[in-house]
């Protein structure tokens, strides 16, 4: 197995969409530092993201959002023409400080890992993962489409077939826009149903390349074994990709607060083993949602432990405790009495269930579908 390398940033420290925003907590510096602490993220597997130019974000986004989304940080506010066309300035895609350097260096991150991993390899990028993004539009939390860029990255330095599994509790809109229709590149999202953006119904399927499951309220564990055995394996298995890429979004857990699905971090963690087992010559793992900073912060570093192959302990030893300990979830109610265990350990108790008849039936549905044995449509 070769080394994962860990892709990071201080520009997460410390940077905030602002005081009442869902990206007011810290989510990369606490896996930077949580994993430093466990003895996990050695100098030798730390890349530092770097910050990607307009020029090379035109790879997708329009030169007139680029230039306004510059303008933008540098002018800290927007007038009402530029929200309007490119969504910025609003309530979920707010100016702040770092509202270009920030996605720049997750965009940056992403471009640099398509060319890194030309000859094959893992990388990790829990910046990464901004999904919603359109080409000459902010949305969804999202300014530039990290993921797409990466997607695009990885064929440049020679990946034919690439596939994209978004297990995040929304779909992923902006990257389906970007890759419907294209027979080499399967996409499989995973998401809440009735939920923003309402995108992503079980038959939409972006003219043949596309696996959307949305699910109910309530999703366990059990549930998504289902998911992650019947659909997700066999369709990569069938596709055989020359890359995979992983949006491990947090926001599909329990604790969360955006969203009402109900998984224990497990669930990622034996998703991203069953696709480590396929043994696809190039990995990346992106983060995404996730707005829990404890439930972010440990399904992460999990995540980073997994890739590893480094045991998780049941309890967290001090050094590790205490970065969970430094957290804080200001303005939320969820924040003012942790439970124990989001200062004590990194993975949850498994949250098994019954695996429910609509469930069942939708998966049911999805295997008849030729992607989901992954059989592409003519180009
Ligand atoms: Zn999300």
């Amino acid at each position: 197995m070769t080394t994962p390398i860990f892709f990071g940033s201080e520009v997460y420290r410390g940077s905030s969409y602002g005081r009442w925003h869902p990206l007011r907590i810290p989510r990369v510096p606490t896996v930077m530092d949580l994993s430093r602490a466990m003895g996990w993220l050695p100098t030798a597997q730390y890349r530092t993201s770097p910050r990607a130019k307009p020029a090379a974000l035109t790879l997708w986004h329009t030169p007139e959002y680029l230039d306004a989304l510059s303008r933008a940080e540098v002018a800290q506010q927007v007038d009402d023409a530029t929200r309007d066309r490119h969504g910025l300035g609003t309530v979920s895609n707010p100016v702040f400080p770092e509202m270009y350097r920030r996605p720049a260096t997750g965009a940056g991150a992403s471009l640099l890992a398509g060319e890194l991993l030309a000859d094959g390899g893992v990388i990790y990028h829990p910046g990464g993962g901004t999904h919603h993004a359109f080409p000459d539009r902010a949305n969804g939390f999202c300014y530039l489409n990290d993921p797409v860029l990466a997607i695009l990255s990885l064929k440049r330095a020679g990946a034919r077939r690439v596939a994209y599994i978004d297990i995040d509790a929304h779909h992923c809109d902006g990257v389906e826009h970007g890759f419907a229709g294209d027979p080499e590149t399967l996409l499989i999202s995973t998401h809440e149903e009735r939920r923003w953006p309402f995108t992503g119904a079980l038959d939409e399927d972006g003219g043949g390349n596309c696996l959307n499951l949305p699910l109910p309220r309530g999703l366990n564990d059990s549930e998504m074994a289902e998911i992650r055995e019947r659909l997700i394996l066999p369709a990569l298995a069938g596709f055989a990709p020359d890359a995979i890429v992983l949006q491990c979004g947090a926001d599909a857990v329990e604790e969360d607060p955006l969203s009402r699905l109900a998984l224990s971090n497990n669930a990622h963690f034996d998703i991203l083993l069953g696709i480590m087992a396929l043994g696809c010559p190039r990995l990346l793992v992106l983060g995404g949602g996730g707005y829990n900073p404890w439930s972010v912060g440990r399904l992460w570093t999990g995540i980073w432990a997994t890739l590893n192959g480094h045991d998780i302990p049941d309890r967290l030893p001090p050094v590790g405790e205490a970065v969970l300990r430094a957290l804080h979830w200001d303005r939320a109610r969820a924040g003012r009495t942790p439970p124990a265990h989001w200062f004590t350990t990194i993975r949850d108790t498994p949250r098994p269930g019954p695996v429910r008849p609509e469930v069942a039936q939708r998966l049911a549905h999805l295997r008849e579908q030729p992607a989901a044995r992954g059989e592409m449509p003519e180009p």
